[in-house]
């Protein structure tokens, strides 16, 4: 039993269609994320039952639930388009956890919806298992990010290049509203769904914020901290279009996502993206971007003269100095240094360019700070050991050096060559051995244990992911 609660379904028409999801032949667990349905409220013992698997496949409606996809607009790649919305996923509803906090429970693979355009409204095997992996690494990390509740199997196939598994994963967001959301009624002129839409997100947001201007400048402080999160993991999202940038704050959409493990500061990843529009280091720019789409659609809410523009723009233009502030703080923790000075950046950007200069191991050099072996990650010794004498006089000083830097390292992360090895044994054989270890091994990256040591080791040269597909 659950108990729906559906707000963004009571918004007057406009704002989505009413579309269950389709039923799947023969449906069969994957996974079920336990601490998270605890966190939920929601009954495991449920969840994990016959029901509870109807439900998660989309067989079964659960009482409460009001199947929606949503409308957004959203511009990719720089080019608008006007008319994107859930082509695959729907929206079951959302509830409200014991500690008040609202969730949206959403399918993703749930079958197709008048979005679809083209698409089966389907999702395959991988990007539901490289989901899941990712999205509850960055919450056990403590990036904001929306979360994976269940993946389940279809029992049916996709076509995509090939034939492949279908899956669908069971998705929890503090709420699935983009920048691409506003942008669908700014584009259509439609003031009045506008202000309905922003005053939905500051209800359940932002509830102290005081109207467009400061909902703005809410989203801007709120993306400022996610996005420095992500440079501080080697995190390239790979597809940071308008409708895959969250007004919540929280990472949404794992599509041809990556992690960095030779650093290189302008690397990519994604297939799509040849011209490296959405590169690691072009990030904050295009957070920047994005918010700029935002305060375009907010413009008419705040005034619609020059004097809401000027506003809105300074909003927009608030967003390097709370980047760079909070960059430093977390650059700052993972050299051992909680309480960072202005200087301190000069010192964190000395040790990157040494990095970038070797392709050294994003996330080993710096877990290997704390072990005293980062030496070993450099061929010029000399130039590393020139930095690290005046790294170890700043923190010489700083008797929590070393415990700030083991919560700022992590040892594991989502190795890019392991989640395909996972993929393509759940894909091939129907094994999730190393699935389910990844999950366990990424839900506490911190700890350094000797049976997850191959978990954390940086891709041999044949093992190394030149690129990723956005996988739908
Ligand atoms: P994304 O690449 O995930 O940001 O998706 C961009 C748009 O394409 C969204 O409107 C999706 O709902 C839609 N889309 C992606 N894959 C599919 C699919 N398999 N079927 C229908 N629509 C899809
Ligand atoms: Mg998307």
């Amino acid at each position: 039993m659950i108990h729906f609660d559906n707000s963004y379904a009571r918004l007057p028409e406009g704002f989505f269609t009413r579309t269950a999801p389709t039923p799947v032949r023969d449906p069969a667990l994957i996974a079920l994320n336990l601490p998270l349905a605890s966190r939920l409220g929601l009954d495991a013992d449920w969840l994990a039952g016959p029901e509870g698997l109807q439900m998660l496949s989309g067989n079964v409606l659960p009482q409460g639930a009001e199947p929606i996809a949503q409308a957004y607009a959203g511009h990719q790649f720089g080019g608008f388009s006007p008319q994107l919305g859930d082509g695959r996923a729907v929206l079951l509803g959302e509830i409200v956890a014991p500690d008040g906090a609202r969730f949206d429970i959403q399918l993703k693979g749930a079958g197709p919806t008048p979005f679809s355009r083209r698409g089966d409204g389907r999702a395959w095997l991988g990007p539901v298992l490289r989901e899941y992996l990712v999205s509850e690494f960055m919450a056990a990390f403590g990036v904001p990010t929306t979360r994976a509740l269940a993946a389940v199997t279809t029992g049916e196939t996709v076509i995509r290049e090939t034939v492949l598994p279908g899956a669908v994963l069971t998705r929890i967001a503090a709420s699935h509203i983009r920048v691409g959301t506003f942008e669908f009624y700014a584009a259509r002129g439609d003031r009045e769904r506008l202000r309905l839409l922003a005053e939905h997100v500051i209800a359940r947001h932002y509830p102290d914020a005081s109207g467009a201007a400061d909902l703005l400048q809410r989203v801007v402080e709120a993306q400022a901290y996610t996005i420095s999160c992500w440079m501080g993991l080697g995190f390239i999202h790979g597809v940071m279009n308008t409708d895959n940038m969250s007004v919540s704050g929280e990472t949404i959409d794992y599509g041809p996502c990556a992690f960095i493990d030779g650093y290189q500061p302008d690397k990519v990843f994604s297939s799509i993206d040849a011209q490296g529009r959405y590169a690691w280091n072009e990030q904050p720019r295009i957070a920047v971007w994005n918010l700029a789409q935002l305060a375009s659609c907010l413009v008419p809410l705040m005034g619609n003269d020059d004097e809401a523009v000027t506003e809105a723009t300074r909003i927009v233009h608030s967003f390097p100095e709370l980047y760079q502030r909070e960059w430093l703080r977390r650059f700052g923790a993972k050299l051992g240094i909680a309480a960072t000075r202005p200087d301190d950046r000069e010192l964190v950007e000395r040790l990157l360019n040494l990095m970038a200069a070797e392709r050294a191991d994003f996330t080993t050099t710096f877990a290997a700070l704390g072990d005293g072996t980062a030496r070993d990650q450099f061929v010029d010794r000399a130039a590393f050991d020139a930095w690290a004498a005046d790294w170890q006089a700043r923190i010489a000083p700083l008797s929590d050096a070393p415990e700030v830097m083991a919560r700022a390292n992590p040892r594991r992360i989502p190795r890019n060559h392991r989640i395909e090895q996972a993929i393509a044994a759940a894909r091939d054989e129907g094994d999730f051995t190393l699935f389910h270890r990844l999950d366990a091994a990424l839900r506490d990256p911190f700890a350094d244990r000797p049976e997850w040591e191959d978990l954390s080791r940086p891709p041999e040269p044949d093992e190394i992911v030149q690129r990723t597909f956005c996988g739908t």
